[in-house]
């Protein structure tokens, strides 16, 4: 079955498809249309037409959040139909694909809300000199959406940019394009004009390429690897399109003895093993207190091996892993590490083809790819420290700087460390802080810059005029 992409408010099929597995069985789920560059031509046409259009310039500031909070209120109302697909695409357990769509449901809700309230200044030049700014939106956005968080990710670009009065124009990830396109049908429900959302269900050299080499787009909103942002920013560079980059991690948990120990244990599981660390913000390097090393891991071991695994669909509490080719990935990390000498916890394998034990491993030089690159598998390495010093060099001793963890009830300290983190956010005692829809997220160094969420990312979809007017009698 063929699911037609969404161009100019037009369902639309195509001969040459592209086949959506489903990740728990490898079995074929459905095929989208493997969108041309002409595909992506026309949706990045339309969309610029209905930007300059007296119909959506007509609509006022406060109408956009209308219908954006409608949008949330859809996606509340189809919950289990939204979570159900998500699911199906990502593997992830159904539980969390229902908590991904309520957060992209707020994500709608919240930036519904900013629709009518981004404000210009005025600044003082001189007597008779009225100088001002407004913030106006670009025209045409772009957002290239990567596969393991989907319809939130989706949710949280899209949302300020239509509240700020752009149009949008997504590129799902090949594997996981269905909350993108149902997330169509929802807009158009809610009233959103004709024009304004288009999904092109494409590939990232063909229809990704041509949406990042396009004059008409203004702005790329892109998520995914390093690699990948890399080569989007080169391209839009050409025309001088800005690209707010939101790509890896490798984020460290750095537990000092005083922490509070059943909780940092219970939360470094689940930062880890969440969407089988198949997340930019996984929790993937344990950095801890040489003194409780040995205590802390047999807690995480226990834990880890605890964890029930199977379809997402069933509620297993580790879903498979997205295609093959990752979990090759994951094998080959763990292979290489093993060779150099470390030493294998639990897990380190592969289960019933599709599967990733939570794996830790300990005696692992910090240097070594496995504890320097993203390995995206439930997996974690260990790192003891005896000082303070010594902590902070291993947690920001890697390219990223997307999270850093802190666990410990010294306040002072934790504020140091939290000074001397390198990442665009720091979380002590706890990680996350419940999704933080509101709260400014994106990286240092590798990890990107510009901040997606909170009410930072509205700059991203707006831009600044300075009006000066002169009002001195001649
Ligand atoms: P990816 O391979 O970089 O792909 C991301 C998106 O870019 C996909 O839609 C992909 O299309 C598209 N793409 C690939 N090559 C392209 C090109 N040459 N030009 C334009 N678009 C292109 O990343 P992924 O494997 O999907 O996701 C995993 C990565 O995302 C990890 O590194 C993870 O840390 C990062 N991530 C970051 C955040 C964050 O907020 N910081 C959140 C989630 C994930 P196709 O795959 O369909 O070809
Ligand atoms: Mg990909």
């Amino acid at each position: 079955m063929q699911k037609p992409m969404y161009i100019n408010g037009v369902w639309q099929k195509r001969e040459e498809e592209l086949i959506v597995l489903d990740p728990a069985t490898r079995d074929v789920h459905y095929s989208v249309p493997k969108a041309s560059v002409q595909d992506v031509n026309e949706a990045i046409e339309a969309a610029h037409q209905t930007f300059h259009s007296e119909a959506w310039r007509s609509f006022k500031p406060h109408e956009r959040g209308y219908c954006l909070h409608k949008v949330a209120a859809d996606l509340r109302e189809r919950l289990q139909e939204f979570a159900k697909a998500e699911t199906l695409d990502v593997g992830k357990p159904l539980k969390q694909s229902e908590a991904d769509v309520e957060a992209a449901a707020r994500y709608f809700e919240y930036y519904a809300a900013m629709a009518d309230k981004v404000l210009g200044e005025t600044i003082p030049i001189e007597p008779g000199i009225l100088d001002y700014t407004v913030r106006e939106p670009l025209g045409v956005t772009a957002h290239i959406i990567p596969w393991n968080y989907p319809v939130q990710i989706t949710a949280r670009s899209v949302a300020a940019a239509i509240a700020m009065g752009n149009t949008t124009v997504v590129k799902p990830a090949e594997q996981t394009p269905s909350t993108a396109l149902l997330l169509a049908e929802s807009m158009e429900k809610a009233g959103i004009p004709t024009g304004v959302y288009h999904v092109v269900t494409g590939t990232g050299q063909e229809a990704g390429q041509a949406l990042a080499s396009h004059p008409l787009v203004r702005h790329i909103a892109f998520t995914g690897s390093v690699k990948t942002g890399s080569t989007i920013m080169q391209t839009a560079a050409k025309q001088i399109t800005a690209v707010t980059p939101e790509l890896g991690g490798k984020s460290p948990q750095i537990v000092f003895s005083d922490c509070h120990f059943e909780q940092a244990v219970q939360t470094v599981t689940n930062a880890i093993t969440q969407n089988a660390g198949q997340t930019c913000s996984a929790g993937s390097r344990l950095i801890i207190e040489a003194s409780i090393e040995e205590r802390f891991v047999e807690a995480l071991k226990a834990n880890f091996e605890k964890l029930s695994i199977g379809p997402g669909i069933e509620n297993y509490q580790l879903g498979p892993i997205i295609t093959d080719a990752q979990v090759e990935q994951i094998d080959g990390y763990i292979e290489r590490a093993k060779a150099d000498g470390a030493t294998i916890i639990t897990g380190g394998t592969k289960q019933d083809d599709y599967y990733y034990l939570p794996t830790i491993i300990t005696k692992i030089d910090a240097g070594h790819p496995i504890a320097q690159e993203e390995v995206f598998g439930p997996v974690i390495t260990v790192h003891p420290f005896k000082t303070e010093e010594e902590a902070i060099a291993l947690a920001n001793g890697t390219d990223y700087g997307l999270v850093t963890g802190i666990w410990t009830n010294d306040i002072g300290r934790a504020h140091r460390i939290a000074e001397a983190a390198e990442s665009g956010q720091v979380f002590i005692n706890n990680y996350g802080a419940g999704g933080g829809i509101q709260m400014p997220f994106g990286g240092y160094k590798r990890s990107g810059y510009g901040r997606e969420k909170g009410l930072e990312a509205l700059q991203n979809y707006t831009q600044l005029k300075n009006v000066a007017v002169s009002y001195r009698q001649s």
